[in-house]
């Protein structure tokens, strides 16, 4: 499965890096998917097996950036 987050909404507020910073890591206040591939606005990363912390983070954004793809 892959998570995909939208940086055309994303407003960077760093709520996704304080609750999985397995996934996500801000540099010069702009946040992103570590070790993403880009399309376009898109960035994308394959996961293994969806764990609780990515969940979380795609539940506390708030402007729906995030989702998991099966
Ligand atoms: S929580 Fe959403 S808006 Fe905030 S930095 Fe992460 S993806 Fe961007």
């Amino acid at each position: 499965m892959k998570i995909i987050q939208d940086k055309s909404k994303c407003i960077n507020c760093g709520s996704c890096v304080a609750v999985c910073p397995e996934y996500f890591e801000m540099e010069n206040g702009d946040v992103k998917l570590k070790n993403s591939k880009k399309e376009g606005e898109l960035l994308k990363v394959e996961i293994e097996k969806e764990i609780g912390s990515v969940k979380e983070a795609i539940e506390i954004c708030p402007v729906q950036a995030l989702k998991l793809k099966k």
